[in-house]
C-alpha cells in the first residue's frame, strides 16, 4: 500500500529524502522518478514536495515512489527562497 510510513522504510528512499533535506539554504528540490509505465524519468514541477506515488501526466501512468527509482533536482541560485526582511 502508498502510505507515507511504507515509503519510509525504504532505504532508497529514505537515502534520498536525507540528502535533499540537507542542501543549503535557499536551494529548491525538484524530486525525480522513473515512470514504470514508459520507463520516462521525469521530474515533478512543484518544488520541495515528495509524494507516495507520481503520474506521469504524459502517459497517465501513477508510479509508487518506492519503485521509481526516486532522485532529486537540486537548484541553487539567487532568487531562490529569499529571506524575509524584519528590520
Ligand atoms: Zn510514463
Amino acid at each position: 500500500m502508498a502510505t507515507i510510513e511504507n515509503m519510509l522504510l525504504d532505504p532508497h528512499v529514505l537515502e534520498v529524502l536525507t540528502k535533499a533535506e540537507s542542501t543549503p539554504e535557499g536551494s529548491t528540490v525538484y524530486y525525480k522518478w522513473t515512470c514504470q509505465g514508459c520507463g520516462e524519468r521525469v521530474t515533478c514541477d512543484i518544488p520541495n514536495s515528495l509524494y507516495t506515488s507520481f503520474l506521469h501526466v504524459d502517459c497517465g501512468y501513477e508510479t509508487l515512489t518506492v519503485e521509481g527509482n526516486l532522485g532529486f533536482l537540486l537548484l541553487i541560485g539567487e532568487g531562490w527562497g529569499e529571506k524575509e526582511d524584519k528590520r
